[in-house]
């Protein structure tokens, strides 16, 4: 008997001879094509594309041809990658993706009727198409998402701002949404450096960053800007509200106790805020926040100032 169940750990490497031998002589004759067919045309069909979400898409949509299926889900943990595909089903084979000692996730077929043995096998046999294609897609999403990420605090870059500031004032103009900009600079962090030194001034951009992270939903829209300048983006967001998230962020900032060298030290912040006015650029947009926060700075600091 078996269990609705099925767990299967495949390492690639080893069971390679096995899987290559496996197949060649498909009983399904009377299908209009042979498992050695669809495990070529998968091949060159997956490597049409380096995005996990149209390659499992393609793979899932494929390997219906020869196995049935109601859903594939597929999970990477520290990629935090988790996609699905389909509906669930009762009866589910897993299987861990892995290629010289390199995790790739894990896949779990499901449906409402139990997998055979023949089924799993041509699963498997299907899988091995999967392979370079996963890995490939893997490797860039690595590269692009740390060419967009700032090392230090681990929010976006400039460069990832750049892009999704243009994105979000294409957006906000086309489905006549308000689009909102903070932009925060931390007041006199000079003296932070120059009392404590580099180390704990790095550990203050860091933790300002956590602060404004902890305090927004969409953690996507949060980029440093500059060396202790930082930018949020507030999509569907009025004036009005785009005040209240600074003012948020600015009491959020101020109560945190942050410590150095058993030291308490004092940090605030001061904030531009600027609203997309109808056929404005993100250039202009970003300029008027920049200018607001200078005038917070030139009041005094520690306050949030609205662009005109
Ligand atoms: P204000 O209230 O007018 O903003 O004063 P400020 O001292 O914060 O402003 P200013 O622009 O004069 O100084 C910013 C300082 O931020 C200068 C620079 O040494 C420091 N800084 C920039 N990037 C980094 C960084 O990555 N790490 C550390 N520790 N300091 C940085
Ligand atoms: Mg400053
Ligand atoms: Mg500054």
């Amino acid at each position: 008997m078996k269990t609705p169940s099925q767990t299967n750990a495949i390492d690639f490497d080893s069971a390679k001879l096995q899987r290559l031998g496996f197949g060649q002589q498909s009983p399904l004759l009377e299908r209009p094509l042979s498992l050695a067919q669809l495990r070529q045309q998968l091949s060159m069909q997956l490597q049409t594309s380096l995005e996990p979400q149209r390659i499992l898409g393609i793979f899932y949509r494929e390997i219906q041809r020869m196995v049935p299926l109601d859903a594939l889900s597929y999970q990477h943990n520290s990629c935090d990658l988790r996609l699905e595909f389909g509906e669930r089903g009762h009866h589910s084979v897993s299987y861990s993706l892995s290629h010289e000692g390199e995790h790739l996730g894990e896949l779990v077929f499901r449906r409402n009727r139990r997998f055979d043995e023949q089924e799993q096998g041509n699963l498997e046999s299907l899988l091995a198409a999967l392979l370079y294609p996963m890995r490939n897609a893997l490797l860039y999403r690595t590269a692009t998402q740390s060419a967009l990420r700032d090392p230090l605090t681990d929010i976006g870059n400039r460069i990832a701002m750049d892009q999704t500031l243009l994105r979000e004032t294409e957006l906000s103009r086309r489905h006549l949404q308000p689009l909102s900009l903070l932009m925060l600079d931390i007041d006199h962090f000079k003296r932070i450096n120059d009392s404590y030194g580099h180390g704990v001034g790095d550990d203050m951009l860091k933790a300002v960053a956590a602060s404004i992270k902890h305090q927004l939903r969409n953690v996507d829209m949060v980029f440093r800007y500059g060396g202790e300048e930082f930018l949020i983006l507030l999509s569907n967001t009025t004036r009005e509200s785009a005040a209240m998230v600074g003012e948020r962020l600015r009491f959020a900032i101020e109560a945190e106790h942050y410590l150095a060298e058993g030291n308490s030290i004092e940090l605030t912040v001061s904030l531009g805020c600027s609203t997309l006015q109808p056929g404005e650029s993100a250039d202009s947009l970003l300029r008027r926040a920049d200018s607001a926060l200078y005038v917070a700075k030139r009041e005094g600091r520690n306050r949030l100032a609205m662009a005109g």
